[in-house]
């Protein structure tokens, strides 16, 4: 049974179709990535996966079950944003915990989680901060942190990298890599960014316009691209 799977998803914006009958399966502790350019669907793929948009037509399933009309906090999955959407008034500590209070997890658990978590990331000594007094590649890693501590068997993350300097991006690729092997969960990762694609990915899901044009290993992806748009955009020789 596949980790998740999407079965003939349909995704309409008013008249726009945005994903046309697309079909997906990743296998538990996959690094999946959607690669594609901007607007081509891949951040309303992740939502409804997540459950932040209800889907139009088609289904959603997670661990062989149907959440198509669950709720985002039921799905089992934690998520990570471009942007950090840190409570800005919460140290991180209190970013950590926050969704774990809501979800009436201990005390004692909850302290366990965080240093748990605290400590794969390396954000020990920044916890009694405030989002205000850290880096960028900081608050990435509490974000990465919070999604961390919900204990979930998928991530997801939606270009989490994109807002940062090229040196942190290459530091934070590392640490996610890490991360998943470390954890080896379930892990679907959105970016335009081909590097990043090619160095995480088990597998690549490149899409256009809605559709996946091809599925497959980064190698074959790279050396066997199906079509001219994949080859282009992946940046295979010849
Ligand atoms: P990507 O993440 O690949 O850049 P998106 O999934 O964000 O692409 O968007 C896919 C398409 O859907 C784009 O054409 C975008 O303009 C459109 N779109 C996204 N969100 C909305 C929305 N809330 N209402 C209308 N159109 C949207
Ligand atoms: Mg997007």
């Amino acid at each position: 049974m596949p980790s998740v799977e999407v079965k003939e998803l349909s995704l309409n914006f008013g008249s726009v179709e945005v994903l046309r009958s697309l079909n997906l399966e990743v296998d538990h502790g996959e690094f999946l990535v959607l690669l594609g350019p901007s607007g081509c669907g891949k951040s309303t793929l992740l939502n409804c996966i997540a459950g932040l948009l209800d889907v139009s037509d088609g289904q959603v399933f997670i661990n062989g079950k149907n959440v198509t009309w669950e709720q985002p906090k039921d799905r089992g999955i934690g998520m990570v944003f471009q942007s950090y959407a840190l409570y800005p008034q919460m140290t991180v500590e209190g970013n950590l915990a926050f969704g774990l209070k809501n979800a009436r997890v201990p005390k004692d658990e909850i302290r366990k989680r965080i240093a748990r978590a605290a400590e794969i990331l390396q954000i020990e000594p920044l916890l009694k901060r405030k989002p205000a007094a850290l880096s960028g590649g900081q608050r990435q890693r509490v974000a990465i942190g919070r999604a961390l501590v919900r204990d979930v068997d998928v991530f997801l993350f939606d270009e989490p990298l994109s807002n940062l300097d090229a040196k942190l991006r290459s530091e934070l690729r590392i640490e996610i890599k890490r991360l998943h092997q470390k954890l080896a969960n379930t892990m679907i990762y959105v970016t335009h960014d081909q590097i990043e694609a090619l160095t995480l990915a088990d597998r690549i899901a490149v899409m256009k316009g809605g559709i996946i044009q091809q599925f497959d290993s980064p190698k074959t992806i790279y050396n066997r691209p199906v079509n001219r748009f994949v080859a282009e955009f992946i940046g295979s020789p010849g």
